[in-house]
């Protein structure tokens, strides 16, 4: 399942968590409760070994550094 992070805007905690993709927008804060947000980018998926690592380009960066990545070409 892929591994998502999420940003509550009530408490302001970031957090992961690992949700299929037809819930991943229906994830509640582990602190307050509240609906939280998405983040851009998906840190990881389980189960995808052999495919290549997103890499940096256009839309990318500023995703990946979204979520709080690090980026190669920044
Ligand atoms: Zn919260």
């Amino acid at each position: 399942m892929p591994l998502y992070a999420y940003r509550c805007r009530d408490c302001g905690i970031d957090f992961d968590a690992r949700m299929p993709i037809a819930d991943r927008d229906e994830v509640s804060c582990p602190t307050c409760g509240h609906r939280a947000s998405r983040m851009l980018a998906m840190i990881s998926a389980i189960g995808s070994v052999g495919e290549p690592e997103p890499g940096c380009g256009p839309g990318m960066c500023a995703a990946r550094q979204a979520a709080g990545m690090p980026c190669s070409m920044a």
